[in-house]
């Protein structure tokens, strides 16, 4: 890049160190950086036809003064002038308040234009702004509004990148190469730039943010691309030689063949296993699309290989379950599976380190217990996080760096949504289980106010006296575990009261001991307990198939994936299965996000969907999530250029040429600048 641009913003004629300490305030340094402070938004002063403009909105308009205008005054230094103006066929009132010296410039038949807003009813412009007779003409019909903080004015901040612009703009050189500008149609950069500060209609810029788009996401792109080939590159993993004989036997005795989704995950894990890379992998599927089996296929292969497996889960419950079909399924092959929590404590839990540590376990299960130091495998090869989401970044890094880089594997059943994947995700591989196993019915969702509770419960009974379960979940109050649990408790007790000895309703939340979890989860999975009152600790992985029915209360106050999460916990049998959303929404919105979620089974188009509602960056809830900040793009609307953008950049940086060709110097140039390659790739 030319370093005229890298220069102190003071370089510029008209900028003196006093505008360059309020430009600093905006983080504007440099001459590239005013240069790249583009408008979040522009000012619309086209002319429109009235009959095309909505209550409210702002408009300009253009027209001839119809009668003499009137001037009231309310104390000395408030008026407001009103006149009517003649526009096509219309008739309105332009209303000005506090700019009384307006009316000696107006004349009947003359013509005005004034932007303002329109009040549909009273068939009046209250103007802002307004060009009377034949004064000076707007250069353009759209203004660009800029973020301004501090003692910059909006006027203050055009004037200077209009400084910028016409004493260095020229200077601002193309990083795109010559092939994407061809094949998409982008301006130039230095056309684009302009456009954006000093647009000429919608259209150009429409076009500039095209441009700024895909370079943003392009860059994004090579940049994470390039770091997942360097990573792979110098960090040598293990090559998990496992025996594909025992392989296809193993496979071949389960109790169900596999979906063709599941085979084709298995073989992209199979072969990152088999390389000598380190795996880092993300397999997304949706609830009962069947992770659990791809994890023991796998989990599997790596003790046929010779090393250690981990599996590593939220919830102590789900740990336990995991446990229980890890060792139905491994244990008749001679694989020793075992469990490890925090509850496990003791004589077992010395048995268990040192049984690990001796390389007798093959296979660990757990919670974040199993990233404690105390917990030492002999030669651990693979590591499979399950609901990744769940755990922080740090704890993923503490996991991985147990034993010699094993290889990795984050399953999760929230679907992340593809947008989002590529962007967070964008330094790791992705499979994806999008196929569920045959036979399957689909749940049926109802959304039902909170009066009709009655006929819910009605409903209810009747699934029971089939011989069917059921869960009720509680509604959430963000932030007091307290409250969730006295909820949680008083709808326990008006379903006992309610079932009275005709069925068993049993209580689930997280003020209770591990142990008495994990009794009421063995009560229910055994019919003990027909009615499960729960939290949502029942969120994710709990397997009983018997349970069709799900009454979720307070339904508005959870994420659309959340409730796809807890809505999985039934339709895991034979049997039609049913989920009944109550909730009273007060929004658009909220309704919205009621009513989709009666219409689709499908996680993907729900997290899109959540996406799209809430944004990315509630998406993941916590702040921790890590979303690249992008300057013009939108992650969510600009989706289809991101996807674009990354395959460009997956060929890029794939060929040789890349590395070579003057054609992506800029490229390599920005990939140096932001510390992702060392020099000496560079020619
Ligand atoms: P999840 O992806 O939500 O973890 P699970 O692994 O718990 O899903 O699988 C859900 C249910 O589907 C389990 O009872 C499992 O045994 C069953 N299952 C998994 N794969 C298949 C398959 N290919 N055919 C039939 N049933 C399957
Ligand atoms: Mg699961």
């Amino acid at each position: 890049m030319s370093t005229l641009l890298t220069q102190s913003v003071t370089a510029i004629t008209g900028i003196g160190e006093e505008t360059a300490e309020l430009l600093a305030d905006l983080d504007i340094f440099t001459i590239k950086d005013l240069l790249e402070y583009f408008p979040y938004r522009y000012e619309d002063y086209r002319l429109r036809d009235l009959a095309d403009v909505k209550h409210d909105e702002k408009v300009t308009i253009e027209g001839k003064v119809h009668s003499e205008p009137s001037l009231v005054y309310f104390g000395r230094k408030r008026s407001r002038l009103t006149v009517r103006v003649l526009v096509d066929r219309y008739l309105i009132n332009v209303v000005f308040f506090n700019q009384p010296y307006l009316k000696n410039k107006m004349a009947i038949n003359e013509p005005i234009t004034v932007t303002g807003k329109w009040d549909q009813h009273r068939q009046t412009i209250t103007a802002n702004e307004a060009k009377i007779n034949n004064q000076q003409p707007n250069k353009t019909d759209f203004v660009p509004v800029y973020h301004i903080r501090g003692k910059i004015t909006t006027k203050g901040i055009r004037r200077f990148i209009q400084l910028a612009i016409s004493q260095f703009g020229h200077d601002m050189e193309e990083n795109l190469p010559q092939e994407f500008l061809r094949k998409y149609k982008l301006m130039n950069r230095r056309d684009a730039l302009r456009a954006l500060h000093f647009p000429l209609s919608s259209e150009d810029v429409k076009q500039a943010r095209r441009r700024f788009v895909y370079e943003e996401f392009l860059l994004f792109q090579i940049k994470m691309q390039a770091l997942r080939k360097f990573e792979r590159e110098n960090s040598l993993g293990i090559s998990l030689a496992y025996k594909l004989d025992q392989l296809k036997n193993f496979i071949e005795k389960l109790p169900f063949p596999l979906t063709n989704a599941q085979k084709r995950v298995v073989n992209e894990i199979l072969g990152d296993l088999k390389s000598p890379f380190r795996m880092n992998r993300l397999l997304q599927g949706d609830v009962g699309s069947g992770k659990t089996v791809v994890a023991a296929i796998c989990l599997f292969a790596s003790v046929s290989a010779g090393f250690q497996g981990a599996l590593m889960v939220p919830t102590e419950i789900l740990a336990e379950q995991h446990a229980e079909s890890l060792q139905q399924l491994l244990h008749p092959w001679g694989i020793q599976c075992e469990l490890l929590t925090s509850s496990i404590k003791g004589k077992e839990r010395k048995r268990i380190l040192e049984q690990l540590q001796q390389g007798e376990i093959n296979i660990l299960i757990g919670t974040h217990a199993l990233i404690q130091d105390e917990v030492v495998f002999k030669n651990l090869g693979l590591v499979i996080t399950d609901e990744q989401h769940r755990f922080g970044v740090e704890q993923r890094r503490v996991l991985r760096e147990k034993g010699e880089n094993p290889d990795v594997l984050f399953m999760t059943a929230t679907p992340i949504p593809r947008t989002l994947a590529i962007t967070v995700f964008g330094e790791m591989d992705v499979s994806i289980i999008d196929e569920m196993p045959a036979g399957r019915k689909a749940i049926e969702t109802f959304w039902a106010k909170q009066n009709m509770i009655d006929r819910v419960l009605g409903f209810m009974e009747k699934e029971l006296s089939q011989g069917r379960q059921a869960y009720v979940i509680c509604p959430l109050i963000e932030e007091s575990e307290k409250l969730d649990v006295q909820n949680a408790i008083d709808i326990h007790s008006m379903l006992t009261q309610y079932f009275q000895n005709r069925f068993q309703v049993g209580l689930m939340h997280g003020r209770l001991s591990s142990n008495e979890k994990e009794e009421v989860m063995r009560a229910f999975s055994g019919n003990a307990l027909q009615v499960l009152v729960s939290t949502t600790v029942v969120e994710v992985g709990v397997n009983v198939p018997n349970a069709t029915f799900m009454l979720i209360y307070d339904a508005e106050r959870f994420g659309l994936s959340q409730l796809h999460q807890l809505r999985g916990r039934v339709g895991r049998g034979q049997e039609q299965s049913y989920c009944i959303l109550l909730a009273d929404p007060k929004t658009d919105v909220g309704k919205e996000r009621m009513k989709i979620m009666t219409e689709t089974n499908d996680g993907f188009v729900l997290s899109e969907k959540d996406l799209e509602l809430r944004g990315p960056g509630d998406f993941f809830g916590k702040k921790q999530s890590g979303l690249p900040e992008f300057k013009v793009a939108d992650m969510v609307h600009d989706y289809r250029a991101l996807e674009t953008a990354r395959d460009d950049a997956s060929k890029l940086i794939q060929s040789e040429t890349f590395w070579h060709s003057p054609d992506y110097l800029p490229l390599r140039e920005f990939l140096q600048q932001s510390g992702v390659m060392a020099g000496e790739k560079l020619d």
